[in-house]
């Protein structure tokens, strides 16, 4: 890759901690830009590694995501290795399926390999000459003052380095966050939900899928829930989102053949009896946080990003999205502000925070909605409803999966243009059922049916039952 213009002149040293997907990510866009960039990852080269722990094996990749691969020039490959998902396919307890779509045709998110797209991601930021990929680099401590970092290495070193930038996109348990804990004004709250997840592997039936590939497959059950994303390699990964205290519930393959029965028969045949009895004790389940914080800066030296910043449950598929969009936020206000690090931090956090916010509380209202309130045929018709009047007035109505799935509308506009609708929506219909009935009326009291006509009907049917009654 060519040297990035204007190299000479910056040369800023801007530190990436944690190389996982918004950190690699983040990389190429620091790199784009002319910074030189070092990655410090805690675990070896996930590219060289047998095996690679992370916390999904596949996630869905939609709009803002991959406006913020296309910036870096990755959308297109990243998207080749997807599979597109059209609509969400709702088993029911007897084996019915039935398919809500996203949006309108032609609209679907994508399936795509966590770990692929990690490896992708950590090439293309290493074919920059101003980046450099650290790893088993694992941060220990650093100074706000100095921007001096403490490394520790696997053989018991460490080591200290310093940069002018420091980006936080070490995850959920960040350890550049810490040093945001010990300041003032600093506001931070974590909530585990009490629901964990465990994966599961649907292998293919006869080298195919073993169900229709383009959906995102749901057994809804109220409490809690199962899905399926497809993989390349034509098997599903299941995951089982359930109460803790469910899983502890259940201690033995007898008692998980039991569970499945009752709750999600027709997965079975495709799992296999064997594979299931087996593989529901290979891992314990894992739990799911929410993080909330802010600001999401230090004075001009350290920024945090993706789930450093905001971990999120993952019920609207949005944390790596979300974190992907923090990275084309900050490079838009750097080239708002001239790349002015005093002033770009404080306009990061300015901006981000409320959306950051929105999107944490909205995964947390999908964690309902996926498991209980798309068994609801009210919810069903308001979907419908929603979808309808978005094809009439497209610019007016716009359903909010869609903006925050297909759209870069910013998180809280959504949710404010949510809540507007669903006001003026449900008035609506409010208003036209009232006057469905008071015309109803109406006309029965300007135009009064013939009693005599009804009753002989009703009488005829009466002596119909009567006699069927006695067959
Ligand atoms: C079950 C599940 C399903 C999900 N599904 C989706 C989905 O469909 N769509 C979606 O958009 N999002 C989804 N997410 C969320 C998504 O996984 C995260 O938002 C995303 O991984 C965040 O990326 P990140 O780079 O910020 O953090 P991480 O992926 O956690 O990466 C952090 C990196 O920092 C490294 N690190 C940690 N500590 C240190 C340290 N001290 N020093 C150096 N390095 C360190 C770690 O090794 C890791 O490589 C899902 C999450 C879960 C749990």
């Amino acid at each position: 890759m060519e040297e990035p213009s204007g190299t000479h002149t910056k040369r800023k040293v801007v530190a990436v901690v944690g190389g996982g997907l918004v950190g690699s990510l983040n990389a190429c866009y620091f790199a784009q830009r002319g910074f030189n960039v070092e990655v410090f990852e805690t675990r070896e080269d996930i590219r060289q590694a047998k095996i690679v722990r992370g916390r999904s094996i596949n996630l869905a990749l939609s709009h803002r995501g991959r406006q913020a691969l296309k910036h870096v020039g990755m959308e297109e490959k990243i998207v080749s290795q997807g599979i597109p998902m059209h609509a969400r396919m709702i088993h029911s307890l007897s084996g019915k399926q039935s398919p809500i779509p996203y949006g309108k045709k032609g609209q679907y998110i994508l399936s795509v390999d966590r770990a692929n797209l990690n490896k992708e991601l950590l090439t293309e930021a290493e074919k920059y000459p101003n980046a450099k990929l650290n790893f088993d680099h694992k941060l220990q401590d650093w100074s706000p003052e100095t921007g001096l970092m403490t490394f520790a290495r696997s053989d018991g070193s460490t080591e200290h380095i310093e940069a002018d930038l420091i980006v936080g996109c070490d995850g959920a348990f960040s350890a550049i966050r810490k040093q945001f804990l010990r300041r003032s004004r600093f506001n931070y709250s974590q909530t585990y939900i009490p629901h964990g997840y465990m994966e599961l592997t649907m292998p293919p039936i006869d080298g195919e899928f073993a169900m229709k590939p383009n959906y995102l497959h749901i057994w809804p059950r109220n409490t809690f829930m199962m899905i399926a994303l497809p993989n390349l390699d034509k098997t599903f990964t299941c995951t089982l989102f359930m109460p803790f205290e469910e899983f502890e519930k259940i201690t033995s393959g007898d008692e998980v053949m039991e569970f499945f029965q009752k709750y999600f028969p027709d997965t079975i045949p495709l799992i296999g009896p064997d594979a299931l009895r087996r593989d529901y004790f290979r891992l314990p389940a894992q739990a799911m946080v929410s993080v909330k914080c802010s600001p999401y800066h230090i004075g001009d030296k350290c920024v945090l990003m993706g789930d450093a910043a905001h971990a999120v449950v993952p019920f609207y598929g949005q944390g790596m999205n979300a974190g992907f969009e923090d990275c084309i936020v900050f490079d838009e206000i750097l080239n708002q502000f001239d790349e002015d690090l005093s002033a770009a931090l404080p306009e990061y956090t300015r901006v981000r925070v409320p959306d950051d916010h929105a999107i944490a509380d909205l995964a947390m209202y999908n964690y309902i909605e996926m498991r209980a309130h798309v068994n609801s045929k009210w919810f069903l018709f308001r979907k419908h409803v929603d979808n309808i009047l978005h094809l009439l007035m497209p610019k007016t109505i716009i359903p909010l999966y869609t903006m925050v799935t297909f759209t870069r509308t910013r998180y809280h506009k959504a949710v404010e243009r949510w809540h507007w609708q669903d006001k003026v929506i449900n008035r609506s219909l409010l208003l036209s059922a009232t006057g469905a009935v008071l015309g109803g009326a109406y006309l029965l009291v300007r135009n009064p049916p013939d009693i005599n006509r009804l009753v002989v009907p009703a009488e005829k049917m009466w002596s119909r039952l009567l006699a069927l009654r006695s067959v």
